[in-house]
């Protein structure tokens, strides 16, 4: 595999010039593209690497916040603090790109309250196949020459989700938004930001989702109407907890949801809607502060890798987002497979009726978790949710996302990848080449 490092844009100028086909990438953290073995790709692709070009931050005038080059999520979110701002996009992962996000259309815990970031975006410039820098504007429609009506009209149902089974393409920074690096290569973008209010977080210990998820589900209810007031909606199951070290684990083998809220809505936070649950206790309800749950956040990920390592176990994930009225089968399903008799665990992004469930399996048991997520994805398309609501497509999930493309969705991206990609340079093994 050729690698190739790129220390400014005039250098992927150079590169794009000569047509050969590249997978350009950031920090490498999708879940969907093994960096470590890349043999789902043609001999001939180049891995092009673009996390060492020098970024560069600067807050506008109207309170945006402008990306140039590489710039980590940890970065901008700093960054805007100094500012007396907040970006509104909070990737798990905070050492991911910020540029790398918007091609993965990335989401995070706080897209309950303030939505995806395809509406955080301002502006998008990215440099097309002949190396030529181009700018997309988030407040302008899409033309591009290519009749989209039928494509859109397949998308509408989708509308509310984080992410579709494919982009959106309604307005022009939609080209870039979610499309994986196969139209061109993302060089800088413009944000929206908010003014930053100090945050706190509200936890609420649960029985175990496997026994009864009648109270998980009584909080999703209620927090529907409060989406103004709330930024984030999370949930973490007693197995996934399990990995931390007694002394940080806020619950005794319980599930946590827990809610972040500006520090002056706790009051009626507590008044309007905690106040109002029935399924829970309230002295199972409390408060906890900013940096205890960003350390309780990013140290189940860790310990959750850290022992799998050990085990050489590798994770077979979900990343399924449903409607409201499809999250109780969604959370039935998951039960039935934590009986199979392989450990799991269970946690995500609560309010938005979107979780990741994860089989745990020995080596000899990975075909066998395959079949079963096989079938989920057939209730998923059933139920008309969204498979890979945030973690994309990449090379690992273009097995499973293909029943979700119709002729409508290929013929689409076969005219986008001509029109857009004529040399075929652009991650040709992604998801667009079809
Ligand atoms: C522990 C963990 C937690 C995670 N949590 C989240 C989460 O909360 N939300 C979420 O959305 N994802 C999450 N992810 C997945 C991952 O972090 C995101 O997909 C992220 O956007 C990838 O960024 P990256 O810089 O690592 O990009 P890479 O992995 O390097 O590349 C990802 C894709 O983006 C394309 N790309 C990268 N840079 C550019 C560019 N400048 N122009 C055009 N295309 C480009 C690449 O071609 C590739 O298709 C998590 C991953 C891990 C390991």
């Amino acid at each position: 595999m050729k690698t190739k490092s790129f220390y400014s844009v005039p250098e992927v100028v150079a590169h794009l010039k000569t047509g050969q086909p590249t997978l350009f990438h950031s920090s490498q953290t999708s879940t969907v593209i093994p960096f470590e073995n890349l043999s789902g790709l043609n001999g001939e692709t180049v891995l092009g690497n673009l996390s060492t070009i020098k970024g560069h931050l600067e807050m506008l005038k109207d309170g945006n916040l402008k990306v140039t080059g590489f710039v980590t999520w940890k970065e901008a979110k700093e960054f805007c603090l100094g500012h007396g701002r907040e970006i509104m996009t909070s990737p798990t992962e905070e050492l991911a790109g910020v540029l790398a996000g918007i091609a993965t259309s990335c989401t995070g815990e706080r897209s309950f309250g303030f939505k995806n970031l395809r509406s955080q975006i301002v502006e998008v410039n990215y440099l097309d196949h002949d190396g030529e820098e181009k700018k997309l504007l988030a407040d302008k429609k899409l033309e591009c020459g290519i009749d989209l009506s039928s494509y859109q009209k397949d998308f509408n149902h989708y509308k509310n989700f984080k992410n579709a089974p494919y982009p959106r393409l309604e307005f022009e920074t939609d080209l870039m938004t979610g499309t994986e690096g196969q139209l061109g290569v993302i060089t800088s973008a413009v944000l929206k930001t908010v003014e930053h209010f100090p945050e706190t977080y509200v936890f609420m210990l649960l029985p175990r989702w496997e026994e009864n998820f009648e109270p998980h589900l009584e909080i999703y209810h209620a927090v529907q109407n409060f989406r103004n007031e709330i930024r984030a909606c999370e949930f973490i199951d007693s197995n996934s907890l399990s990995y931390l070290p007694a002394e940080k684990n806020p619950g005794n083998n319980q599930d946590v949801i827990f809610l972040e809220i500006k520090k002056d809505n706790f009051e009626s936070i507590y008044e309007n809607l905690l106040s109002t649950l029935t399924l829970i206790n309230e002295e199972h309800i409390f408060e906890m502060n900013a940096s205890k749950c960003r350390d309780l956040r990013v140290s189940v990920p860790r310990a959750i890798f850290e022992v799998n390592s050990r085990m050489g176990v590798t994770k077979k994930g979900t990343d399924v987002q449903v409607g409201e009225d499809k999250f109780r089968e969604l959370l039935s399903f998951y039960r039935e497979l934590a009986k199979k008799g392989v450990p799991y665990n269970l946690f995500g992004h609560f309010g938005d009726a979107h979780l990741h469930f994860n089989f745990m399996p020995t080596p000899d048991k990975n075909d066998f978790c395959n079949e079963q997520l096989e079938t989920l994805y057939a209730k998923v398309l059933e139920w008309k949710g969204s498979p890979f609501a945030e973690h994309g497509i990449g090379l690992l999930k273009r097995k499973f996302i293909a029943p979700f493309y119709a002729e409508t969705e290929k013929s689409v991206f076969r005219a986008l990848k001509k029109q857009f990609d004529p040399k075929g340079q652009f991650f040709p093994e992604g998801f667009m080449t079809c």
